[in-house]
């Protein structure tokens, strides 16, 4: 995925000093290599086994609800202070770069029992953790993670018990 690679950006130093923030959103702007990797992301075994998606705030939505479009599976939102109504479960995570927390409707969560969660890029693992908390407290099943980037120097990965895969690693 030579040509998926050149579509990500990096811009050093942002949003902080020594971070090298990888900008995935030139992906969305080639349809051709968009649908290419929204192809190859809902071909893995663990979208396959999980009964629902789970997409993180914001990025994760983009490919997320693509992911859902075009395997036909329910997607529910993990998202961040003060946008979700209604009843709601909420935790705190440690960020690369800074603190935050994310949220879930108690609603949606209730309708599946288990999930592939999706996101654009895993750094430390803290935002996953944090869903991953927010899921198995519940008592929800994690069949995996999907996202578009690895960070694989941070090793976030081995944070989890539940298989992870990324389609590209820094
Ligand atoms: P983490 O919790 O450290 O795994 O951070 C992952 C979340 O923060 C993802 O939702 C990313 O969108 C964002 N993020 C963290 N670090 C970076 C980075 N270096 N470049 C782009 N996005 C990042």
């Amino acid at each position: 995925m030579k040509k998926l690679e050149a579509l990500i950006s990096t811009y050093s130093d942002f949003p902080k000093k020594g971070i090298d923030f990888k900008d995935v959103l030139g992906i969305i702007q080639n349809p051709e290599i968009f649908r290419e990797l929204i192809s190859e992301m809902s071909s893995s075994e663990i979208v396959k086994n999980a009964e629902a998606i789970i997409s993180i705030d914001a990025r994760g939505f983009i490919f997320g609800s693509a992911i859902a479009l075009h395997t036909s599976m329910p997607m529910i939102v993990a998202r961040k202070p003060g946008k979700l109504p209604g009843k709601i479960i909420e935790q705190k995570y440690n960020l690369e770069y800074g603190e935050n927390s994310l949220s879930i409707q108690k609603s949606a969560l209730a309708k599946f029992n288990s999930f592939v969660i999706v996101d654009d890029l895993l750094a430390t693992g803290g935002t996953v953790e944090c869903v991953s908390n927010l899921l198995s407290g519940n008592g929800k099943e994690i069949k995996g993670l999907l996202t578009v980037v690895e960070l694989s120097y941070l090793k976030g990965k081995a944070r989890f018990n539940f298989p992870v895969k990324s389609i590209i690693s820094f």
